[in-house]
């Protein structure tokens, strides 16, 4: 079941979209070489708590960390830990903060130090690839289409996406209908209402779109690639896709 989202439920969770986007640029300056995952964790949990919000990854199906840390061939799920960052390795951060009982999920992949040409490249392909996405979810759009636009940019650079995980619906739980695959066809799928969010986030891969999934959850491509993770929570509006964990989106509140 699709729950829309009133005005003011749209205020609320544009809060807390903000802390979770604001988290993920603070984490973003931390990344060099040498830096512990489990360091960037407790960051994290503090930031966010210091927001007045609940790190909302924490305890999610017994997760242990307030983030997702997936190095290189890691696509999601990586738990922070003793791991040490290194000099041209990529990490895909994922970010989720509840304020006032409304839940803010976002991610990106950011390059450890220099890195090689082809994992630049798979960065900024992914992070295109999410933008893609978000132009295409539009008030009577379809779910499909957000695929379409993904899956289609990815391919044209020769990279493939992951297809056993995908976005969601967002609100009090970070897990809501519908889901939001980043493969599809135009047309096809739930059409898009003013009031729904969805977390839109393509995982791509540099080599095939096939993953293997490990018991403490964290999934790993099948050959090993490279892969990176882009994800923004969205409000479809009458006014078009709004991208609610932009850091950017709310920093007028301060000044
Ligand atoms: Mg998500």
């Amino acid at each position: 079941m699709i729950i829309l989202k009133s005005k003011e439920d749209l205020a609320i969770m544009a809060m807390a979209g903000r802390i979770a986007g604001k988290c993920l640029t603070m984490l973003g300056e931390l990344i060099k070489p040498g830096i512990y995952t489990r360091d960037l964790d407790k960051a994290a949990e503090e930031f966010i708590r210091s927001e007045g919000a609940i790190p909302t990854f924490k305890g999610y199906n017994g997760f242990p960390c307030s983030i997702c840390t997936s190095i290189n061939e890691v696509v999601v799920h990586g738990i922070p830990g003793d791991v040490r960052l290194e000099e041209g390795d990529i990490i895909s951060i994922d970010v989720g903060a509840t304020f006032q009982g409304f839940v803010g999920d976002t991610a990106a992949t950011f390059p450890v130090g220099k890195v090689s040409k082809q994992a630049e490249r798979l960065i900024e392909v992914t992070r295109e690839a999410l933008n893609k996405g978000i132009e295409a979810a539009q008030e009577g759009a379809h779910i499909g289409d957000i695929g379409y636009a993904i899956e289609t940019f990815v391919k044209k650079h020769g990279f493939s996406v992951v297809k056993d995980y995908a976005g969601h619906g967002v609100g009090r739980s970070m897990h809501e209908d519908p889901i939001v695959p980043n493969y599809g066809r135009p047309g096809t799928g739930q059409v898009l209402r003013s009031g729904m969010v969805i977390a839109i986030e393509p995982m791509v891969n540099i080599g095939g779109s096939e993953v293997i999934t490990y018991p403490d959850m964290h999934v790993v491509t099948k050959d090993r690639s490279l892969s990176a993770h882009f994800e923004h929570t969205v409000a479809v509006t009458e006014d078009g896709p709004v991208r609610l964990t932009e850091a950017l989106y709310c920093t007028n509140e301060e000044e």
